[in-house]
């Protein structure tokens, strides 16, 4: 339900401390539904906890890093998204949840309802879920372990020049599922940004048991790992 109304075109602070995108965003009060916002708050939490969201002052500049969002229906491409500066909190509320109503991603810009701005890589998320119908969820995370067995994993990745939430990062993720390297549920880590890891699926348990999934495999190339 929306109580106010003021539209602003803002490019956003990022958690992660770079100016991405154009936000023309709509301050509301929105009700995520219960049982997305139980879901989201699960993975989440266990996400939080595995270190592959959050804060550490040691990494990234102290930044926090990390989100996670739902696709809201079958058929348009709206997507709940955990609103920006959320990374470092390990228990978000509803109002922590921002709705993309619209993107352009190649055009750089973005439309959003919520109490507060949505994530600095809302755009990469969007990307996402406008070339695959099929991804219900997509969840970002940092990944040393992952990242560095890109090769190894034969993971699919975008190019080092490449930054995370630009234009150029949605030009690069529909490129990959144009060329058929990414179909309707997969993983991938972008080079250009460090121990960056996207992974989709048509459900929120697929994605977050396919990234559970990658990590052991990971972690097994790597046994140092093990005691990290
Ligand atoms: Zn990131």
């Amino acid at each position: 339900m929306t109580i106010e109304t003021s539209h602003n075109i803002a490019s956003p602070q990022t958690e992660e401390g770079v100016i991405k995108y154009q936000v023309q965003h709509t301050a509301a009060e929105l009700e995520i539904p219960t049982k997305v916002f139980a879901q989201l708050s699960s993975w989440r939490s266990l996400l939080f906890k595995l270190q592959l969201l959050g804060q550490n002052p040691n990494l990234y500049g102290g930044l926090a890093y990390g989100n996670i969002s739902h696709r809201i229906a079958w058929g348009n491409d709206q997507f709940w998204i955990t609103a920006t500066q959320t990374s470092h909190l390990p228990i978000l509320n509803p109002s922590d949840y921002t709705k993309v109503v619209n993107a352009e991603p190649l055009a750089n810009l973005l439309f959003s309802e919520g109490e507060r701005q949505p994530s600095s890589e809302a755009l990469t998320h969007a990307s996402v879920y406008q070339a695959n119908a099929q991804a219900k969820a997509v969840l970002h995370v940092h990944s040393p372990a992952i990242w560095r067995q890109t090769e190894a994993l034969q993971l699919v990745h975008t190019a080092r020049h490449v930054a995370y939430g630009t234009p150029a990062m949605a030009f690069a993720v529909a490129a990959m599922f144009k060329q058929g390297l990414l179909t309707e549920q997969g993983v991938f880590t972008m080079l250009g940004h460090e121990d960056g890891v996207v992974v989709f699926a048509d459900s929120l348990e697929n994605a977050g048991l396919l990234l559970i999934k990658t990590l052991t495999k990971a972690m097994a190339l790597a046994p140092e790992l093990l005691y990290g």
